[in-house]
């Protein structure tokens, strides 16, 4: 009887064994929104080396004390392409608040060039909801609005999945958006709809990844810290 109960908690210890995860790699931390040591810098204040103009050409938005600011060059892409990621971005609309509604220091971050988090200086200005700063353009509004005034800087944390192909390959899953802004949840696990984008700047390849793309909307917004890391 002793021996099988000795036979008996072998077995369990094993199976407890075999159930335990995976021990997690070690990722080193950031400072102050500072990029943690796994993460993909696309922008550290030096240039704009990692991007393009999406035809071939460097990305011309005007680089100075750090910030990049867009100019009426166009968007610009990531040279590197994502699927599942997060995005940590940095941002501010202009100082001086000039116009009004979509008007309004209006830029924004697209994830695989066709799924836009909005940028746009929504403090104390109103447009459509779904179309203010921190909406998953065209579909979903902000849960709250937290933006900062006018030339303050901004913080978006971005957790993005792709929508992908289900096992029979034909149908389409849903992605999603969770969104922090300075630190506040305003996008809590909304669907992404392969068919719901507005816009599309960039190519999805055969791998599932497309490049991050930041719009020029003409308005000179400002980006600083853009940290990415895959899923
Ligand atoms: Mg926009």
């Amino acid at each position: 009887m002793k021996t099988c109960w000795l036979v008996l908690s072998a077995v369990a210890a094993l199976a407890l064994q075999a159930a335990e995860p995976p021990e997690p790699r070690i990722v080193t931390p950031g400072q102050n929104g500072s990029p943690p040591s796994d993460a993909s810098v696309l922008f550290d204040g030096h240039d704009l080396s990692h991007w393009t103009d999406g035809h071939g050409g460097h990305a011309k938005w005007k680089v100075a004390e750090g910030v990049a600011e867009v100019n009426g060059t166009g968007n610009i892409f990531s040279k590197e392409e994502f699927g599942d990621c997060q995005v940590h971005v940095e941002w501010a609309s202009p100082a001086e608040a000039n116009g009004d509604g979509q008007g309004r220091g209006n830029s924004g971050v697209y994830l695989q060039g066709r799924y836009e988090i909005q940028v746009l200086d929504s403090y104390q200005s109103k447009t459509y909801p779904d179309g203010q700063a921190g909406a998953f353009y065209g579909n979903f509004a902000p849960l709250v609005n937290v933006c900062r005034k006018p030339g303050e800087w901004q913080a978006y944390d971005i957790i993005f999945h792709a929508p992908k192909p289900a096992d029979d390959g034909k149908t389409i899953l849903p992605g999603s958006f969770t969104v922090l802004q300075n630190g506040v949840l305003i996008q809590d696990h909304v669907p992404i709809k392969a068919s719901t984008t507005a816009a599309v700047f960039g190519n999805v390849s055969a791998t599932g990844k497309g490049p991050l793309v930041l719009q020029d909307h003409g308005n000179p917004v400002r980006y600083r810290n853009l940290w990415v890391r895959s899923l």
